[in-house]
């Protein structure tokens, strides 16, 4: 049997396109209320059918810099832009935006069908009309047998998709997201629809598999931007370094550079990064950091091949996580990890607290950090 045919590998990438127009521009937005400097100086485009996702801690900005896309609140300083209009002075309902709140409302006392209907009513649409756009937003939801029930009949997954169904009959150019659904079916809509999603979400593993790029923000700035490999491989500092994911972080200094290959030395020894994507100069304080499954461990006394940093340490815990286990190693006063595929299936763990071991890494998988 052929194999489904698929778009070739990275053939959706508009923001590599320098003659692509992106549909959403925040263009040096800042945002202050009073004292606090909710978004400051922020500058990120985002392209018509991304599912662009927000990450970042609490506070930091993510729902100011929606609401102001959105038209519920209003720059400092800056432009947003939608498809190259200034949306200044544009109020939010006469915005091609419709933002989904956790919090969403719907009407108690109306059916699943009057719920949806309602913002094509209140726009005065024919009857006809709204009936046949409610009917088809209900399909896409998976809900079109509920149309005569009240919310209070509906599962809480059902009342979510209620709510976005009421997003979708007003067919927006872009959808905000405060913490996405799980009952989105992301790829349906975007085929059908051709809608543009930023989401705001606190899940790490939802963005990785969702987004189509992920800005991570720190301070009302965005401190990287880029598809979910490129946060997780490439992080730009050790800030997004440690924000997603699980990492070893060392700090040290540059002790020797061969063009792209510098050599730090750390509390664990010299660590040779080969592939650095920063230039530094001997003597700069810089950081090395690794994923732990890119880590190896061994026993101290098993022989590791050539060429890989090796760092002497002792297992502290052990955590079992069925497809793998971490190891947490201490070495010279750093708690490192090490994850391990669970290849074989065996209930014996062949390490354990307190075993004198080694930790090996390839040198591109290290990671030199400059900011
Ligand atoms: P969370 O993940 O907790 O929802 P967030 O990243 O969405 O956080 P924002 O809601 O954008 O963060 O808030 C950014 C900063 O601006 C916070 O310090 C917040 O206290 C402040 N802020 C937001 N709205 C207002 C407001 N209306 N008045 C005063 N300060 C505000």
């Amino acid at each position: 049997m052929e194999p489904p045919e698929r778009p070739a590998r990275g053939a959706f990438a508009p923001w590599d396109d320098p003659a692509a127009t992106p549909l959403v521009v925040f263009d040096g937005v800042t945002k202050r209320f009073g004292a606090e400097t909710a978004v400051a100086e922020l500058s990120l485009a985002v392209h018509a059918r991304e599912f662009f996702a927000l990450l970042g801690p609490s506070g930091c900005g993510k729902s100011t810099l929606m609401r102001m896309l959105a038209g519920f609140e209003t720059p400092s300083e800056g432009r947003v832009l939608l498809a190259g209009q200034d949306l200044a002075g544009v109020p939010p309902h006469l915005r091609p935006v419709n933002m989904m709140f956790q919090s969403y409302a719907l009407f108690p006392h109306m059916s699943v069908e009057k719920n949806v209907a309602f913002g094509l009513a209140m726009e005065g649409r024919p009857r006809d009309e709204i009936g046949a756009r409610v009917g088809e937003a209900l399909r896409m939801v998976k809900l079109d047998g509920l149309a005569g029930r009240k919310p209070h009949q509906l599962s809480g997954g059902q009342r979510q998709r209620v709510a976005l169904a009421r997003a979708l009959v007003k067919q927006p150019k872009v959808l905000l997201l405060d913490e996405p659904l799980g009952a989105l079916d992301r790829k349906l809509l975007q085929e059908r629809l051709g809608l543009t999603f930023i989401i705001v979400t606190h899940d790490q593993d939802e963005a990785m598999t969702m987004a189509t790029r992920i800005a991570v923000m720190d301070k009302g700035r965005i401190a990287q931007v880029g598809t979910p490999p490129v946060i997780y491989e490439a992080p730009a500092s050790r800030y997004v370094a440690g924000f997603i994911g699980e990492i070893n972080l060392v700090e040290g200094m540059v002790s020797a550079v061969e063009g792209r290959r510098v050599t730090v030395a750390t509390a664990v020894g010299d660590l040779a990064v080969s592939e650095a994507a920063e230039t530094v100069a001997v003597g700069q304080a810089v950081a090395v950091a690794w994923r732990p499954e890119k880590t190896r461990i061994v026993r101290a006394g098993e022989a590791i091949s050539n060429g890989r940093a090796v760092i002497s340490g002792t297992v502290h815990d052990v955590g079992y996580l069925g497809g793998r286990t971490t190891y947490h190693v201490d070495a010279s006063g750093l708690r490192l990890k090490a994850a391990v595929a669970n290849a074989a299936r065996s209930v014996e763990r062949p390490l354990g607290a307190g075993d004198k071991v080694k930790l090996a890494v390839t040198p591109d998988a290290l990671i030199l950090l400059v900011r």
